[in-house]
């Protein structure tokens, strides 16, 4: 679906909601796919991985189109039960984020075969499945997660078991009922995808080391990402970001501060590639802070920014406080006594380079902002900031040379030229979608392609037309 047609997706579903028109689904009872034990879920979803490369790809592909049909009809039930359940983000930019990879995920379109033919004959490469896959989700992309990883490893011919955060374990199974309600409507099997009831650390401890799983996938901060490396086996990681930002002399600041405020806002900032701290050169940088202020953010004077600071980190001064992560902007400032009007999406503080606002992933819409004396400073400090994650950066500039230098020397999957990071996600910008950014491993973002391994046919002699 073209960037576009997303977005006039997202403007109906949203007036509809407003109307009342789309209701909210009541929880089943018993959510289909759910189970207490990894050997269960496990053995669930071996059976129906049978099933599923024993149908026509025509079915396949008839499951896929009714589990993003089923999801797209629900996708209030699947915003609003994450934000009540983890108290993160905003439902608004929920539905957005669904609609997104309901719509952009690739289907089995993606694994198109190659084949070599000439003298000595035909060899035909494939993409084949792994069978069962584990997968490890976040709470703040609980169900664009599932959705996301769910259909590209189903286009690829496999079932998979979830190990959901404990925060989102409500939604995350009442996604899953939902998905295999939609394969069982025109035909496929049940338990195409099963999830652990009541998950713990052990449990994807459990499932990360079961036997005859081949692939592992986990989604999430670098606890869970060592824990995947750990396991022993194959893994597809998507770790944690700290995307920079960087503004020079050249940029269009309008376009600028009107990015950034979306871009840093969306969801509240618990997105891995929202944007977390900006570099701004000294020559714009007054400009910049005060069209990001026309654009809705708050600006901070430095005793707001040292009680902010005591709020929403721990005493080391580094680590966050849960409790704080994935708030709307107005509920740090009333904590903090700063007057506001509506519902500010942004927070913003001029600080240092070390500050924590810099340096640490907030997963909060607060966005530390420093200014820098020309752009290849921006960059270098772009560069340390982002940790070597490789995950996200972006800048606006007009400046074709230093756009090349900061996308070479910043080297992440993902580089935003002069739009919002979500661009990169292919909403408001082209391509495809994915909620798992395997940086750690190398993958990027993830498609069928990653979930499925490499297979080669040969006939020796034969079909060679040319
Ligand atoms: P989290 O790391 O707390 O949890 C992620 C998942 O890992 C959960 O299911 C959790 O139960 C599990 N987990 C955590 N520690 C574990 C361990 N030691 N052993 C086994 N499992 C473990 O992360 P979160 O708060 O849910 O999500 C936010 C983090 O995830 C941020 O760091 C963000 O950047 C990152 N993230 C990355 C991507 C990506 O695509 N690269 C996408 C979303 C989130």
């Amino acid at each position: 679906m073209a960037t576009a047609d997303l977005e006039g997706v997202v403007a109906q579903v949203l007036n509809r909601l407003k109307d009342g028109e789309i209701k909210r689904g009541d929880p089943p009872k018993n959510p289909k796919g759910t189970f207490k034990a990894v050997a269960d879920a496990v053995a669930a979803a071996r059976s129906s991985q049978t099933t599923l490369i024993a149908l026509p790809l025509e079915k396949r592909r008839e499951i896929v189109a009714n589990i993003r049909r089923r999801a797209a009809e629900d996708v209030r039930s699947l915003a609003e039960m994450a934000h009540e359940e983890t108290k993160l983000g905003r439902v608004e930019d929920k539905i957005k984020k669904n609609l997104l990879v309901i719509h952009k995920t690739p289907g089995p379109e993606i694994l198109e075969p190659l084949a070599y033919t000439g003298d000595d004959g035909l060899t035909l490469i494939e993409r084949a499945p792994y069978g069962v896959i584990a997968s490890i989700t976040p709470c703040t992309n609980p169900t664009e997660t599932i959705i996301n990883n769910g259909l590209s490893m189903l286009a690829g011919g496999n079932t998979v078991v979830y190990n959901p955060h404990p925060l989102a374990k409500g939604v995350s199974s009442y996604c899953v009922d939902l998905i295999n309600r939609a394969s069982m409507e025109v035909g496929g099997p049940e338990n195409i995808m099963t999830i652990m009831g009541n998950p713990t650390i052990e449990s994807a401890n459990e499932l990360l080391r079961f036997k005859g799983i081949r692939l592992n996938v986990v989604t999430g901060g670098p606890a869970v990402v060592q824990a995947a490396f750990a396991a022993g086996k194959k893994c597809i990681a998507g770790g944690p970001g700290n995307p920079p930002v960087v503004v020079d002399e050249t940029a269009d600041l309008e376009q600028a501060a009107r990015g950034i405020v979306s871009g840093a806002s969306f969801d509240n900032n618990i997105i891995c590639c929202d944007e977390k701290e900006v570099f701004a050169v000294d020559k714009i940088y007054d400009r910049l802070v005060e069209g990001l202020q026309r654009h809705g953010a708050v600006l901070l004077r430095n005793h707001q920014i040292t009680r902010l600071q005591k709020l929403i980190l721990q005493p080391d001064g580094r680590h966050t406080r849960h409790e704080w992560v994935g708030k709307s902007a107005s509920a740090y400032l009333k904590e903090i006594d700063v007057p506001f009007r509506g519902d500010p999406r942004l927070i913003i503080c001029e600080v240092p380079f070390d500050h924590p606002f810099v340096q640490t992933e907030l997963l909060m819409p607060i966005l530390g902002v420093v200014r820098v004396k020309d752009v290849h400073e921006g960059i270098d400090l772009a560069v340390e900031a982002e940790h070597g994650f490789g995950h996200t950066a972006s800048m606006y500039s007009k400046n074709i040379d230093a756009l090349h230098r900061m996308a070479r020397v910043v080297n992440c999957s993902i580089f935003v030229k002069n739009a919002p990071n979500y661009a990169g996600l292919g909403y408001g910008g082209e391509g495809y979608t994915s909620f798992t950014i395997a940086s750690p491993t190398g993958e990027g973002l993830t498609t069928a392609r990653h979930f499925t391994r490499e297979r080669r046919c040969t006939l020796a002699g034969y079909f060679r037309y040319v």
